[in-house]
């Protein structure tokens, strides 16, 4: 490459990694992510030596591209199928237990493995990557952006791409941006994620439940995801309705009300209880896309791409930074005017 044009991507999510392993045979590419890690949503915790995937819990392979990166993943061992049968649990009685109802027949599910962030990390490995560095907001002029962070700028760039969650692109795109509107009418949802550790030896009923709950969603067993494992342990979520609506409030209290309901579902004891820690994702899921796959300002050499343009899951957020992808590499390739 003969002067490569120079492209900022924010967030070493799902999107940005997509778009980063296309776009470096084209540009000089390097990812700015505000935490530590790749991944993003497609997170994995460890507590007491206990993993916990408490983002995205599995994924579908509908689109041929997506399912061509995953053959790689799934060769190397970084991505596997999850066989587990999830059953629909309906609101409990409140004189007893829910039963579940049969497993719907259904798509094939996909993890990473032996974590869900294996996958990101996967991706990562040829990508430049900066990390704990939280981009500000975007400055300057169109080949001359200037990323702003609270310990200086970093810059110039001939392209910028958003890929942190709609509400947070927001905030750092600059008023130019030509689909400010569109970034701005998308809404997502909250929730929050438990995580609880059982005692060795700790039944379920089930591998994963959808729950028709006031307050609860799912329940996984995590350990019985592929690579994972003892001791058992749980991934339970708050429902986005409910989670919206406790978002300001304190953590302790939100983590009591779901231990509260999750014992209508699984039988916890005080120490398995006591040991739980909560997550709370600010921005999880999508309530209302963008409707269009990604938004892209050829003026300004601008463009934002995520799950948010088109649907809340770790698929679309493929889709999403492939088709800009093609959007993009044809630019790139022009020479500077
Ligand atoms: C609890 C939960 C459960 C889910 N369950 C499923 C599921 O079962 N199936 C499914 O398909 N999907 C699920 N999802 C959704 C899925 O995780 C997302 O669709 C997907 O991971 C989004 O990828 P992305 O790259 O678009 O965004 P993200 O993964 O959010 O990546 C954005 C990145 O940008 C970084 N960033 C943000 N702001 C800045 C900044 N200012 N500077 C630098 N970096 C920044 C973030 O740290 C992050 O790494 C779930 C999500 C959650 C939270």
């Amino acid at each position: 490459m003969s002067n490569p044009k120079r492209v900022a991507i924010i967030g070493a999510g799902m999107a940005g990694l997509t778009l980063a392993r296309v776009l470096s045979s084209h540009a000089s590419v390097r990812i700015f992510e505000k935490s530590k890690a790749v991944g993003g949503r497609m997170a994995t915790r460890r507590i007491g030596g206990v993993s916990f995937d408490h983002g995205a819990q599995y994924f579908t392979l509908r689109d041929p591209r997506f399912r061509s990166l995953l053959d790689g993943a799934i060769a190397d061992g970084a991505a596997d199928r999850w066989n587990a049968d999830i059953v629909s649990l309906p609101a409990t009685p409140a004189d007893g237990p829910a039963t579940a109802s049969a497993p719907r027949q259904s798509e094939a599910r996909y993890v990473g493995a032996p974590s869900m962030k294996a996958l990101p990390a996967w991706m990562a490995k040829d990508c430049d990557i900066a990390f704990n560095v939280e981009i500000a907001s975007i400055t300057g002029t169109p080949r001359n952006w200037i990323l702003k962070t609270e310990t200086g700028d970093i810059g110039p760039f001939d392209w910028v791409i958003a890929t942190a969650p709609a509400p947070q692109s927001a905030r750092l795109l600059p008023s130019t941006f030509g689909h400010r509107d569109a970034v701005q009418k998308t809404a997502m949802n909250a929730c929050f994620t438990l995580m609880v550790t059982l005692r060795a030896g700790a039944d379920t009923p089930f591998a994963a439940a959808r729950l028709d709950d006031p307050v609860l969603s799912w329940i996984s067993r995590n350990d019985r995801k592929p690579g994972r494992g003892e001791p058992p342990c749980l991934v339970v979520n708050a429902s986005p309705h409910w989670s919206d609506a406790h978002i300001e409030a304190p953590l302790d209290g939100v983590k009591a009300e779901m231990i509260d309901a999750l014992r209508r579902y699984v039988p916890l004891d005080a120490g398995e209880a006591a040991g739980a820690v909560i997550k709370r994702w600010r921005y999880a899921n999508v309530a209302r896309s963008a409707g269009r796959p990604f938004l892209l300002d050829p003026e300004r050499h601008l463009a934002c791409c995520g799950d948010w343009c088109i649907a809340g899951r770790v698929e679309a957020a493929f889709q999403s930074a492939s088709q800009l992808a093609d959007a993009l590499v044809p630019m790139l390739r022009k020479p500077a005017e």
